[in-house]
């Protein structure tokens, strides 16, 4: 049996039976069981204009559904959590963050989290918003902790597969009166849930794993706190920043194979990670579901998944240019968390603190056999 088998959430409901069924209407006859995209700017409103459903940058149908759905992964069995989708992971990211901060509050990010952060941190540094940085890991953030409105947490990290002891920063933070926010992007809730360990946010892009087949941008937020989430949805309104009804009906539709996915591309990660542990030319391998990977010990207390994101470094740049060229059923191409899997050397980025030879692996669904077979004969093409 593994993690991911059996119920934590009291819903007595499993994880594949969640996934499946997550987000849908009461069944009516003659109605199909997920309903269809609700392409609407505007919706019929004779009279008092309210909801639930008015104009089209405020509510969309289709969106209520994947909210549920999303809610019922992120906080199973919980009629008090509220989910708000966005357009992109950045979009829910950048909600929360200009929602709750004002000028003089201080901020606590990741130092080594999403490439995009650093741009962030300068556009709140731009309103007056004192950013601090610290690692990853060893709970680092802790240190840099003191007085701060907010803390933003991105574990396990990308792409440098750090983990952090939620429920210990957690608890520190509330002792203090900050806030929490967890980027749950790389486990997805079927790996973590962030909410039970006692985060005021989930936030994640819905771009990767959740919904896996590289074929759109989404984003989400996810709080019990309903006060929260109005400010949350006020910026979503003022911003715009909203998923086109597509995007949300191809994303919920996606959901129902999010264990299955997960599962496989997990199982593969771990294969992989196995077979290159053991390869003289790479360096720095990293997979929090490894045993002895230094992200193990905590990972397995908070996660039930570890993810499908491998990392690893070959000894130069082009040796790494090489080993990417010489994959076949391996696309090299970035993002992660899609049925078919992806590697890059990060360094192309320039951002990231990695070496240049350093490889960001995404596992995907093929054939395990069939997936380490392809990366082991691309490092025996791309030997000097
Ligand atoms: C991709 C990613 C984001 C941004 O998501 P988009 O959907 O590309 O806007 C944020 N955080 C993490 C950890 C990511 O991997």
């Amino acid at each position: 049996m593994r993690p991911g088998d059996f119920d934590t959430s009291g819903t007595g409901t499993g994880d594949g039976t969640r996934a499946v069924r997550a987000g849908l209407p009461e069944p009516v006859k003659h109605e199909p069981t997920l309903p269809g995209p609700v392409f609407a700017a505007h919706f019929h409103l004779p009279g008092e204009p309210t909801g639930p459903y008015t104009y089209g940058r405020d509510e969309n149908p289709t969106w209520t559904h994947l909210e549920r759905a999303i809610g019922e992964l992120e906080a199973p069995g919980e009629d008090g959590a509220e989910t708000l989708a966005f357009a992109s992971g950045m979009a829910a990211i950048s909600a929360v963050l200009f929602s709750q901060l004002r000028a003089g509050d201080t901020v606590v990010l990741p130092a080594d989290g999403y490439q995009v952060l650093p741009l962030v941190r300068e556009q709140l540094t731009a309103y007056g918003i004192e950013v601090r940085t610290a690692p990853t890991g060893n709970d680092a953030q802790l240190g840099v902790l003191d007085g701060a409105k907010l803390l933003w947490i991105e574990t396990p990290s990308n792409p440098g597969l750090d983990v952090c002891d939620l429920r210990r920063i957690v608890e520190a933070a509330h002792a203090q009166g900050t806030l929490v926010a967890v980027d749950n992007t790389l486990a997805t809730p079927l790996g973590q849930r962030p909410l039970e360990l006692g985060a005021d946010f989930s936030v994640a892009s819905g771009t990767k794993m959740l919904t896996g087949h590289g074929d759109l941008l989404l984003g989400y937020v996810v709080s019990r706190d309903a006060g929260l989430m109005a400010s949350v949805r006020r910026w979503r309104k003022i911003v715009g920043a909203i998923p086109g009804p597509m995007e949300a009906w191809l994303a919920h539709r996606s959901l129902a194979t999010l264990q299955l996915r997960a599962d496989r591309q997990t199982a593969n990660a771990l294969a992989l990670a196995e077979a290159l542990r053991v390869r003289p030319e790479v360096s720095g391998l990293r997979y929090p579901g490894l045993p002895d990977d230094p992200s193990h010990k905590i990972a397995a207390q908070q996660m039930r998944r570890f993810g499908c994101v491998v990392s690893f470094s070959l000894p130069t740049r082009a040796h790494a240019d090489r080993f990417l060229k010489a994959l076949r059923i391996v696309d090299d191409a970035t993002s992660f968390g899609g049925v078919r899997s992806t590697a890059e050397r990060r360094g192309r980025w320039g951002g990231d603190a990695v070496p240049e030879g350093f490889i960001r692996f995404s596992a995907g669904a093929e054939d395990s056999q069939d997936l380490v077979a392809d990366v082991l004969r691309a490092l025996d093409e791309s030997a000097p």
